[in-house]
């Protein structure tokens, strides 16, 4: 009597899609190329990572296409930073009709609020840049690793151990650097960069960042900013300017000229290098900037 009830169990088993989908790797479409890094260090195999910004990209710039639409249409998780980094993902989310579950990786973080001098009445602005502060890095690898438990919780041992493995390397970094920032003297802790990305950054590890772009890429410097910039620049007697991998460089390349300081070389702003370049993950990205930053100050 016993073996016709097993072979139903058997039956009902194979049929249950649930069980087969839980071995399928959870298709993700990433908003910008770290985060899309990100995610594929705590997935592993078990993740297909689609990224709509990709290396040395500029996703403030980002125009999406219907093409993009129907990458989302099939997606499982829809992976963005937040903090309004994105201003395109709401329509094109709509405009794919998907039902993916929304992945906000920087859910959590204590965000920098300016108010912007050069915002209509004097409207307050978020700087979506958080993931310069490696701290805030960890807690966009713990988001990361809640949603794809909740998508594959049989996976959710490996998914923890990447994690943990990651953190631990973030960790030590972010503890080298603040103790290295911190010996470096005030006069070198004055920097230039095209955009206004590292705020963050600043914060974490006590340098000053200017820029002659705001947070936003697609906002264009007026020639009273340039100007006010490079007076700064000369009053403050800083000698280094950075370029960075996902802006036009000639703008700084001209402060250089106009002011006599020197390049100090390229900044991981808001994208990885490409993958045969120095800095094709997260923790390689922070790794460069800190010894870039570190290095060319003296
Ligand atoms: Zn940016």
């Amino acid at each position: 009597m016993l073996k016709p009830v097993l072979s139903v169990l058997c039956c009902l088993a194979l049929l249950s899609t649930p069980a087969r989908a839980q071995e399928t790797p959870i298709k993700i479409v990433a908003s910008f190329s770290i985060l899309g890094d990100m995610i594929e260090q705590v997935g592993g195999n078990d993740v297909m990572i689609d990224t709509l910004v990709g290396p040395d990209e500029d996703a403030h710039e980002f125009q999406p296409s219907p093409e993009d639409a129907k990458r989302l249409r099939d997606a499982e998780i829809i992976a963005i930073n937040g903090l309004h980094f994105e201003g395109w993902i709401g329509r094109l989310i709509k405009a794919s009709g998907t039902k993916a579950k929304l992945l906000v990786a920087s859910a959590g973080v204590h965000a920098r609020v300016l108010n912007h001098a050069d915002a209509p009445k004097g409207e307050s602005v978020v700087d979506p840049h958080a993931w310069q502060d490696l701290r805030n890095g960890q807690l966009y690898i713990k988001n990361i690793t809640a949603a794809l438990i909740a998508a594959r919780p049989n996976k959710s041992e490996s998914f923890k151990e990447r994690a943990r493995t990651l953190i631990a390397k973030i960790e030590s970094l972010d503890r080298k650097a603040r103790e290295r920032f911190s010996a470096l003297p005030a006069s070198e802790r004055k920097i230039i960069t095209t955009h206004d990305a590292f705020g963050y950054f600043s914060e974490a590890y006590g340098l000053t960042f200017l820029a002659p772009i705001g947070m936003n890429t697609e906002a264009q410097p007026s020639a009273a900013d340039v100007a006010n910039l490079i007076h700064q620049i000369q009053k403050q007697d800083i000698k280094v300017l950075f370029i960075e991998n996902m802006t036009d460089p000639r703008l700084i390349e001209q402060i250089a000229e106009d002011t006599g300081a020197r390049m100090g070389g390229t900044l991981y702003a808001d994208a990885l290098s490409k993958p045969d370049g120095e800095a094709p993950t997260y923790l390689e990205m922070m790794k460069v900037n800190i010894k870039r930053l570190l290095g060319s100050t003296r």
